[in-house]
């Protein structure tokens, strides 16, 4: 397929050089946009996100949103990409390797390319495993930066035990997992982290808000604890095509009776309905 360098549609080629930024200090931001029947879903607050994560790393964008909105879905469009996502990265740019910013001179580099993935249906339906692991990260997870290594530490440590995610927790504390959200529910309400500098405020946790306010359901932006968790009535992750995922086990510890829980499941056929509202719009 073909990508987006800058604010071209180009075939894919070898183009990043090995003084580039994102390369060698993860100096850089990134987006990852699910694509659903050919549509991008809620490509606007991933944008704005994008916006925000540059702002806050003073780095400039190379392209005008507006414009790289449109290049976005003409990518989509030129690749007949129908069910996937699009993946979007902008470093600081190719300079002399010196850790200060480089000179006003030196452009930002955004790439953006397509990748089929399927939706994991069978862990959204029957429910999957996670494993525990401490949160090594740095105290600016609400930036979405490229530096994942400790989101790969701790990712690899649930795939070496069969499950699906790690949830991550800072000393007695859940943040979120290595990469999605985390909800638990207790006595019929909704506990999530508030989206501070301590995790990636998910464009799917933000819908799941929506969602649970026409469900009727009481979203609380708050901290709760490991124990919390073990305990909770129901256990779930969210993020872009992962989409949302019930977790039955957590380390050794089954959470409710092993099954996803009938909050989860309510919210999973909304989040499915609203897939479906885009895909038919
Ligand atoms: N937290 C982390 C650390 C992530 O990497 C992700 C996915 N990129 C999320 C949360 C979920 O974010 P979103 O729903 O926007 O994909």
């Amino acid at each position: 397929g073909k990508i987006l360098f800058n604010d071209t549609i180009i075939e894919r080629k070898k183009i990043i050089d090995i003084e580039d930024r994102g390369y060698q200090f993860g100096d850089g931001i990134y987006e990852v946009i699910g694509v659903y029947g050919g549509k991008l879903f809620m490509l606007d607050e991933h944008l704005e996100r994008l916006e925000r994560s540059a702002k806050e790393l003073q780095l400039a964008l190379p392209v005008r949103l507006t414009i790289l909105k449109e290049k976005i879905v003409e990518l989509v469009s030129t690749n007949g990409l129908h069910e996937g996502v699009v993946y979007l990265q902008i470093s600081r740019g190719v300079a002399e390797r010196w850790h200060q910013f480089p000179s006003d001179d030196v452009t930002p580099v955004l790439v953006a390319y397509t990748k089929v993935e399927e939706t994991l249906s069978d862990a959204e339906n029957h429910g999957a495993k996670a494993v525990l692991t401490e949160d090594i990260r740095w105290l600016r997870c609400d930036i979405k930066t490229l530096n994942l290594l400790p989101n790969v530490l701790a990712k690899q440590k649930a795939i070496e035990n069969n499950a699906v995610e790690a949830i991550l927790h800072r000393g007695d504390i859940i943040t979120e997992a290595s990469a999605s959200n985390v909800f638990i529910v207790k006595s019929g309400e909704l506990y999530t982290h508030p989206a501070d500098n301590y995790i990636l405020n998910g464009i799917t946790r933000r819908k799941i808000f929506a969602l649970c306010e026409k469900l009727n359901m009481k979203v609380n932006e708050e901290t709760f604890t490991v124990a919390e968790l073990l305990r909770a009535d129901e256990v779930f992750v969210t993020a872009t095509k992962l989409d949302i995922i019930p977790i039955i086990k957590v380390d050794d510890t089954i959470i409710g009776d092993g099954k996803p829980g009938d909050i989860v499941r309510n919210i999973v056929e909304a989040y499915r309905h609203s897939i479906q509202e885009l895909v038919s719009d």
